[in-house]
């Protein structure tokens, strides 16, 4: 896909000769929509095209709370707590490396019925640019660190702030990892303002949407933490229930069954 959208824009110099106003005019504007076009296939989370992924979970009336970028010592235990307190069950996309200094919190995370899914090793911000080394062995590692925290397999993947990658499909497909998009972006990573957070989630919310949140920020977590309690009373209100992103089962495919039954 990009070989060819690289072609086509290299192959567009040639229409500049002979010279004219007009050709550069049209040359521009080639450029300018291919890259609108590459920069669609890299950014936009629910686009088909690099990577088959879904953003809405099954079921009348349900919701899935996804949290990424944790585990954090605090945050994540409070957040566990508040989760713990409203009795719903949620998502967490961990980076690898957090986790493996963290094991305790995503053990504690699986143990109280959530589901524990892949955000790369290290959440690297140029993810689409990885080499295909690195782009492998960012994946496979963060699957790694998930099963040595919890002693359950990941099923479920997404790539730092949703990027894709152009091998972005086999790879998962080669790990059994489903790419896993969301619905609803509280941009809760640019803002403090826990009532911004929960208006952004309460005006849309409707059946099946896959919520972005975050366990781990660099300023802290205060304000969804904040606005959480809120939006979950509020949106039972109104008759929606929780559920995760994806199914728990088959989950200790990995283990030995004594070392399973302990991880549960
Ligand atoms: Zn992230």
């Amino acid at each position: 896909m990009f070989i060819l959208l690289l072609l086509v824009t290299n192959a567009s110099l040639a229409l500049l000769y002979p010279f004219s106003r007009s050709r550069l005019f049209l040359v521009a504007a080639i450029y300018g929509a291919v890259t609108l076009l590459v920069l669609y296939l890299l950014f936009h989370p629910r686009n088909q095209w690099l990577v088959a992924n879904r953003s809405r979970v099954d079921g009348a009336g349900c919701l899935a709370l996804t949290f990424d970028d944790g585990p954090d010592p605090v945050d994540t235990a409070k957040l566990l707590d508040l989760l713990k307190e409203k009795g719903v069950k949620a998502t967490f996309f961990v980076v690898g490396k957090r986790a493996d200094q963290h094991p305790e919190i995503v053990r504690r995370a699986w143990a109280e019925g959530h589901l524990i899914a892949n955000h790369t090793w290290s959440h690297y911000s140029l993810f689409c640019f990885l080499s295909p080394r690195r782009l492998r062995a960012e994946i496979e590692r963060g699957t790694e660190s998930v099963r040595r925290s919890c002693g359950s397999r990941p099923r479920l993947f997404r790539s730092p702030v949703g990027l894709r990658h152009a091998l972005l499909a086999p790879y998962l497909k080669d790990a059994g990892l489903e790419y896993i998009s969301w619905t609803i972006r509280t941009r809760d990573t640019l803002t403090a303002d826990s009532g911004l957070i929960a208006r952004r989630i309460l005006n849309k919310a409707v059946s099946g949407d896959i919520i972005l949140l975050h366990d781990r920020l660099p300023g802290g977590t205060a304000a969804m933490l904040e606005a959480l309690p809120r939006v979950i009373d509020e949106l039972r209100a109104r008759g929606f229930q929780f559920v995760l992103a994806g199914p728990r089962e088959n989950s200790c495919d990995t283990l030995e069954p004594a070392a399973c039954e302990s991880a549960l």
